[in-house]
């Protein structure tokens, strides 16, 4: 049986994530930072449909808890074979209001993150020859948003990071990809008016936006065998908004 362990599994797509993984025949390792009573419902619901699932407990920007959230999934589940690291914050403001606290906290969360669960996983994938990480990027990390630079700039990082480590791993049997949602309905959403939603569903080609689900269903399929041989990718999964 395949382990997964899925940062910022407690809600939106990590926990869309960590039902399509589930339901898949994994044992799943579900990540949280604060949100406590949604993790211990998700646990529940998954356990009842049989599936073996453990909690763990990290700020995903510090590295030390990073390690350590590893080592806890690996003391419990032996091993872990598919990394996804998902959890991350959005932030909508102008450029030259951004400040060096707005900055850090954003590259710590949304690019620092990757690269220390990354960096934490590797040398278990290294020793097996196995291994697939999938990171979750953005399509403003491939277009820029406006008053999106801090979270552009980061979820570009993230591109880069998985085209690199992709080279680097690919010859110790390790795939390494990243999916670029479009607009997908989460809470990370909340912000934004009735308008403004409506107004990116009319730019979005195939006239919807995404669903945790449908973000899932790709993030599951680049970590089965039926993507052995797609390495480096970064899979858009976002209606058409950007081509
Ligand atoms: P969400 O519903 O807001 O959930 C965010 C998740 O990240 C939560 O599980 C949260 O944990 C976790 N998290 C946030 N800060 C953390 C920290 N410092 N340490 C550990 N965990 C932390 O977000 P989402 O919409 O599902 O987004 C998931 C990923 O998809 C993100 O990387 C996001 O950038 C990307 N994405 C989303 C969209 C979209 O339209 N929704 C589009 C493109 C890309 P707790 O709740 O436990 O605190």
């Amino acid at each position: 049986m395949r382990t997964v362990l899925i940062t910022g599994a407690s809600r939106g797509i990590g926990a869309a994530c960590a039902k399509e993984f589930a339901a898949n025949g994994y044992r799943v390792a579900i990540h949280y930072h604060n949100s406590e009573e949604k993790v211990r419902l998700l646990c529940g619901e998954l356990m009842t449909a049989g599936c073996e699932v453990m909690t763990v407990k990290a700020d995903v920007g510090n590295s030390a808890e990073v390690n350590r959230m590893v080592k806890e999934v690996e003391a419990r589940f032996g091993k872990i074979d598919v990394l996804v690291n998902n959890a991350g914050i959005a932030m909508q403001k102008l450029f030259t209001d951004t400040t060096d606290e707005d900055w850090d906290k954003m590259i710590a969360t949304d690019l620092s993150a990757v690269f220390y669960g990354c960096r934490a996983v590797a040398p278990m994938m290294i020793r097996d020859h196995s291994g697939c990480i999938i990171n979750i990027a953005s399509m403003w990390g491939e277009v820029g948003a406006s008053c999106e630079v801090a979270y552009s700039a980061a979820k570009a990082g993230v591109i880069g990071l998985t085209k690199a480590l992709a080279k680097e791993l690919g010859p110790s049997g390790i795939r390494v990809n990243a999916v670029s949602p479009g607009v997908v309905m989460t809470d990370m959403m909340a912000g934004f008016s009735e308008e403004d939603v409506a107004a990116l569903k009319e730019d979005t080609p195939l006239c919807t936006l995404g669903t945790p689900e449908d973000i899932a269903h790709a993030v599951v399929f680049l970590a089965s065998d039926k993507a052995r041989f797609i390495t480096g990718q970064v899979l858009g999964t976002n209606g058409g908004m950007i081509i």
